[in-house]
């Protein structure tokens, strides 16, 4: 592995929602090492720490001492399973139950430390103990850096499906330390380049070409490419969600792969492909979707799969029944007036949203990438 300790190596940029704006710092070390990013926001005030199985004993205890460093009152910490099957209200209710007892109050902080489930559970949590309190978010898989900890979507998952209970609660501080990949499946990393080949495919065609030069880079994990990756990602995600907080239209470009993933994940049980992998087919369904329906040229999205091969990412489903894929989209939270919405490209770097897709011509895109 490449990711090397850049001690001080930092980024910083800007989330700008006027009174809710915040800071994503992006520092090589940053989680070991006390650079006192945290003093303003945790001084005199109780911390309780929510993270997962896997990334609490390797993380935990530097950001336990890093918090002190800053004078904050570590109040507790909750611990649960690792993996999407914790992301439910059960672990939420536990959670409640361990910061009521540990008494923290109004002006309390939660500290978000793992993947894009930890995040999720923990905004919640922090969105509505006491009808509110401080977050921040450190996040330590690749998915959770450059998307899910920015932005402020917090929530759980029901049988129904995925994320239908949630709340927009932005987070104060978000702490990016690339360092914390070094620990990372190379499964989980692949998972994270999904959504990073997603920002080319929506905003940006150089930042795609870029990611297509840097193959080797990628693969290697080579730590400054990473760090740049993550802020370039970060920053046309803070953008959008400048423009559009509350995902009432622009925002909704970030869903791209996202309505055939969440029907995938849902199909299959949240088992058999993690997140990230779910994105990757995704894209190619809602591509081959957008070829079939006219909206973008067959090489375009020769262009997204040979990107997708070169960086070893998940390009099909296991035979799934595409019907129950189908029927799961319908209760995705995009439909709208009983139409399911569809992120798809017209061009590497441009996307629109389509609510009005054949049924035939959906069945046809899950196929192709589903056999
Ligand atoms: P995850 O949180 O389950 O993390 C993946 C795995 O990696 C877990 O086993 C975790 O324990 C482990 N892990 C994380 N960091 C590690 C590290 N540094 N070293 C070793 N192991 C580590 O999953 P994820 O892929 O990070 O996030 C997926 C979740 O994010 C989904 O629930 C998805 O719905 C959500 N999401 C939310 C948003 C949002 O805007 N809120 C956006 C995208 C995705």
């Amino acid at each position: 592995m490449g990711l090397s300790v850049l001690i001080m190596k930092k980024q910083n940029l800007t989330v700008d929602l006027n009174d809710r704006s915040y800071e994503i710092i992006i520092a090589s070390g940053g989680v070991k090492t006390n650079q006192s990013f945290f003093s303003s926001f945790v001084q005199n005030k109780k911390c309780f720490i929510i993270s997962d199985s896997n990334v609490f004993p390797l993380y935990g205890e530097q950001v336990i001492a890093n918090l002190k460093q800053s004078n904050g009152i570590i109040s507790g910490h909750f611990v649960f399973p690792a993996g999407e099957s914790s992301k439910t209200l059960s672990t939420v209710e536990k959670i409640y139950h361990e910061t009521l007892k540990c008494e923290l109050d109004r002006s309390s902080v939660i500290i978000a430390l793992g993947g894009g489930v930890v995040g999720d559970i923990a905004g919640f949590v922090a969105a509505t103990y006491m009808r509110g309190i401080d977050f921040i978010q450190i996040p330590t898989s690749l998915l959770a850096m450059v998307d899910s900890s920015v932005g402020g979507k917090t929530g759980v998952d029901m049988p129904e499906g995925k994320n239908l209970i949630g709340a927009f609660w932005q987070p104060k501080l978000v702490v990016i330390d690339p360092d914390t990949l070094h620990t990372l499946t190379m499964r989980e990393i692949k998972g994270g380049l999904a959504e990073v080949v997603k920002y080319g495919v929506i905003l940006d065609s150089s930042f795609f070409d870029e990611l297509a030069g840097g193959i080797q880079k990628i693969n290697i994990l080579d730590s400054e490419f990473y760090s740049k990756i993550i802020a370039t990602c970060c920053g046309l995600k803070a953008e959008v969600v400048k423009q559009d907080e509350k995902e009432t239209g622009l925002r909704g470009i970030l869903n791209y792969g996202h309505t055939f993933a969440h029907a995938i994940e849902t199909v299959s049980g949240y088992e058999s492909y993690i997140h990230g992998e779910a994105v990757s087919i995704g894209m190619l369904m809602a591509g081959e979707l957008a070829c079939l329906m006219n909206m973008m040229k067959r090489s375009e999205l020769d262009k997204l799969i040979s990107l997708c091969r070169k960086l070893d990412l998940c390009i099909k489903a296991d035979g799934l029944d595409t019907n129950a894929v189908f029927e799961a989209m319908s209760k995705d939270k995009k439909v709208k007036d009983g139409n399911v919405c569809f992120v798809l490209p017209k061009q590497i770097g441009k996307v629109s949203i389509i609510s009005d897709a054949d049924k035939g011509l959906v069945l046809e895109a899950i196929k192709k990438y589903n056999f």
